[in-house]
């Protein structure tokens, strides 16, 4: 197979780790017989700096021109970088903003899996904890309170403040038939919140998330208001798959989940559009502050660009050889600063690459040796 890959380094640790991430993309082609090609663009401060804008049309038209997207992050220090005083839509952040929408990606999604070796680092105690939890957080991106239409005024001689929270059934079908093709992928359950007990548009979630239900008889659909899934995150997160949820929900809910991880080094995430293309990018934003230094962790966009292979290729074989890879560089105890622990050893960012990109198993279970 031959996949046209648009990579987007950005500001600070980006180009450290997406190079990381196409070193390990390269190796899993080369075993399993797959091409990747690469074409560069310029998105957030590197692009303010060369163009005067965080991302210009002819970069958003390269990137519609390809197949996936991979993105490192983009954004200098907050408070202290030359991108920071400047209008809204001229900071480096906006470019993200501008992707997003330009591409429609109205789909985000984040898993949140607790390494076993990694556990120690989780909050939670280890009786909740129990025997881990692998979940991914299936957010809206592009409706909602934060897209929907908002004004202050003044009232009576007070300021008052409306922001509208908006949901068409078009808006809604879409993300639940993501969440539940993702679900058919995994363990076939979808976990859908929403705060039906007080909020009309949540009522209208339920109602057509249970007719693209009807459409998985294979998956199983539970409801659950939002106030509750908050709580249960943090008492029983095993017993998630897929969480579906709206704009605002998602946000603080993939957040809450990505604490439990304990590692934000670790998290990758998706944003997809109707088609199998999708933008790919870790959680974590551009770490200014140890940029250059070759101790980044580059393990969570080396996932987000497994999940690439599994979403915009169907390359589940592939996606899940990364996987193990990963998992198996952290059994034998390498670790980068972030996730440093007695008893490991300490690696850097390029060689936290390499180890992942040499443990990639070949179809037949071996390791290449070449
Ligand atoms: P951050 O995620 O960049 O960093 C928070 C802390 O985590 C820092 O101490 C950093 O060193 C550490 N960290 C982050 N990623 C790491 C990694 N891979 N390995 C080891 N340590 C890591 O968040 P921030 O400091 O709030 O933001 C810095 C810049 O990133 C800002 O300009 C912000 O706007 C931007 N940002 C961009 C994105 C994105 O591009 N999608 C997302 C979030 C923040």
């Amino acid at each position: 197979m031959e996949c046209k890959i648009v990579t987007i380094p950005g500001d600070g640790i980006g180009p450290e780790i997406v190079r990381e991430a196409c070193k390990v993309l390269d190796q899993a082609g080369r075993v399993y017989g797959h091409t990747f090609s690469y074409q560069e663009i310029l998105m957030g401060g590197c692009s303010i700096d060369a163009h005067g804008v965080p991302l210009t049309q002819e970069a958003l038209q390269t990137a519609k021109e390809a197949d996936a997207v991979l993105l490192g992050a983009v954004g200098g220090n907050v408070g202290n970088s030359r991108w920071y005083d400047v209008a809204p839509d001229l900071r480096p952040e906006a470019g993200l903003l501008a992707i997003r929408k330009g591409l429609n990606l109205f789909a985000n999604m984040r898993p949140a899996y607790l390494y076993r070796e990694l556990a120690d680092a989780c909050p939670l105690k280890k009786e909740i904890i129990g025997d881990g939890f692998d979940m991914v957080i299936m957010r809206e991106l592009t409706g909602g309170l934060y897209f929907g239409e908002r004004r202050t005024r003044e009232v009576d001689g007070q300021l008052q403040a409306v922001d509208t929270l908006t949901y068409s059934e078009h808006e809604i079908r879409r993300i639940a038939v993501k969440a539940f093709d993702i679900a058919a992928k995994r363990r076939c359950k979808v976990t859908s919140v929403d705060k039906a007990n007080v909020l009309d548009s949540s009522r209208l979630w339920r109602k057509v998330v249970e007719q693209v239900a009807e459409e998985y008889p294979q998956v199983t659909l539970e409801h659950m208001l939002v106030d509750n899934c908050a709580m249960q995150l943090v008492m029983n997160p095993g017993q998630f798959d897929v969480i579906l949820t709206e704009n605002m929900f998602g946000d603080i809910l993939s957040d809450e989940a990505s604490m439990i991880t304990g590692s934000i080094g670790m998290l990758s995430s998706a944003s997809m559009n109707e088609t199998k293309f999708g933008l790919y990018e870790p959680s974590h934003g551009s770490a200014p502050d140890i940029a250059g230094k070759d101790v980044a962790n580059p393990i969570a966009t080396i996932l987000s660009a497994a999940m690439m292979l599994r979403y915009s290729f169907d390359l589940d074989r592939e996606a899940e050889a990364i996987e193990a890879a990963v998992q198996q560089v952290l059994t034998e105890g390498y670790r980068t600063v972030d996730i440093m622990a007695e008893g490991c050893i300490q690696v850097g960012t390029a060689r936290m690459g390499d180890l992942i990109a040499e443990h990639i198993k070949t179809p037949g279970g071996e390791y290449d040796e070449k």
